[in-house]
């Protein structure tokens, strides 16, 4: 093999796999829903199929916009989705919302997913709803999120959006994953503070205050504060100084404005190369959190190292080895 060549990954879609391809491909919800499934499945012969399927499907994604919305449960996001989303399709786009929520898998239910939410979107054929995985672990989740993502490009849905709950890792998670990430919050003073000591900040492309028919001039306060803590920081990109915007998802009020900010950042960072640059990033970022995530499985498995671990583990809790020197220790063994 030349140093330049690509090497080419092994694919031979069966005839059911290539109708589900050409089903996807072809816009056919049934389809969709059905590669989901086959890409969320733990069973080995599932992921190797979901990996062909994703495969056949790569060059046919990457057109849409990704968007992430996170915010405490209660802060509106599925009112403000429902919202957006049925504007969008007024605009004569088809979106589609994936969620990541780690708790559905701990809880049994879903901080995000179970009730009836965003019922009139769901309606609608130009708009695809799914649930969280309930897949295990945040990567777990997320990586099956990440693909779901895909699956939805190929199917030609123009907009992507990912919620997560303010919560824990998965802000971060999402983030890692979209174009542009919002944080929509409630008009509490006090609540910016929170998401600072998070450093949740850093990684906002736009702050979204929701509930401003609530009390209006609370809602101003608010504003000025989280202007002035983004103002504190460098942005991500000389390019961009993430706005801060309010609206009422409940009275539709604001839902332009939100649409102008996704348009006015992408037509910042298209033209400089970062967009395509944060894409790129994003995805060696994932294939090195699968390789690490395989490497750890596979020393996990490996027969010395279980027979090993567990004396090792005591005996530098004992204070007898040191953390080093078990590390290596453990990881020599994966030579032999
Ligand atoms: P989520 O948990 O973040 O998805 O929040 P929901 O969308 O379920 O909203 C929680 C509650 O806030 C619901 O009762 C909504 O009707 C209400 N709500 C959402 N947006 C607004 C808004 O802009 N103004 C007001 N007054 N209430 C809202």
């Amino acid at each position: 093999m030349n140093l330049g060549e690509a090497p080419v990954l092994a694919h031979s879609l069966s005839s059911a796999d290539q109708t589900l391809v050409d089903g996807v491909l072809a816009g056919q919800r049934r389809a969709l829903a059905k590669a989901i499934t086959l890409i969320e499945s733990t069973r080995h012969d599932h992921q190797q199929r979901a990996q062909q399927v994703l495969n056949a499907l790569l060059p046919s994604t990457g057109k849409a916009i990704r968007i992430g919305i996170s915010g405490v449960p209660g802060a509106g996001k599925s009112t403000f989705i429902e919202a957006l989303g049925v504007w969008l399709i007024e605009q004569g786009k088809k979106l589609a919302v994936l969620a990541v929520d780690p708790s559905s898998s701990v809880s049994g239910g879903s901080i995000l997913g179970d009730k009836t939410r965003m019922e009139l979107l769901s309606q609608r054929e130009e708009a695809f709803i799914r649930p969280s995985p309930s897949a295990g672990s945040l990567g777990g989740v997320a990586e099956k999120t990440r693909e779901a993502m895909l699956l939805c490009e190929a199917s030609g849905y123009d907009v992507i959006i990912i919620e997560t709950v303010g919560v824990g890792q998965s802000e971060t998670t999402v983030a890692g994953m979209v174009d542009m990430f919002c944080l929509l919050q409630l008009p509490n003073a006090g609540d910016d503070l929170q998401a600072i000591k998070k450093g949740i900040v850093e990684i906002a492309d736009m702050v979204v205050i929701n509930k401003a028919d609530i009390d209006r001039q609370a809602t101003a306060v608010v504003r000025a504060q989280w202007r002035n803590a983004l103002h504190m920081l460098r942005p991500a990109s000389p390019n961009w100084a993430p706005p801060v915007i309010t609206l009422s998802a409940l009275h539709k009020e604001g839902i332009a404005d939100f649409w102008e900010q996704v348009e006015k950042y992408q037509a910042a960072l298209k033209p400089t190369g970062e967009f395509a640059a944060k894409r790129q990033h994003q995805a060696l970022s994932w294939m090195w959190q699968l390789i690490d995530s395989g490497l750890r499985q596979h020393f996990r498995h490996h027969p010395r190292v279980q027979a090993n671990l567990p004396a090792l583990t005591r005996s530098v809790e004992q204070g007898h080895t040191t953390p080093a020197a078990a590390a290596y220790t453990l990881l020599d063994y994966l030579k032999h």
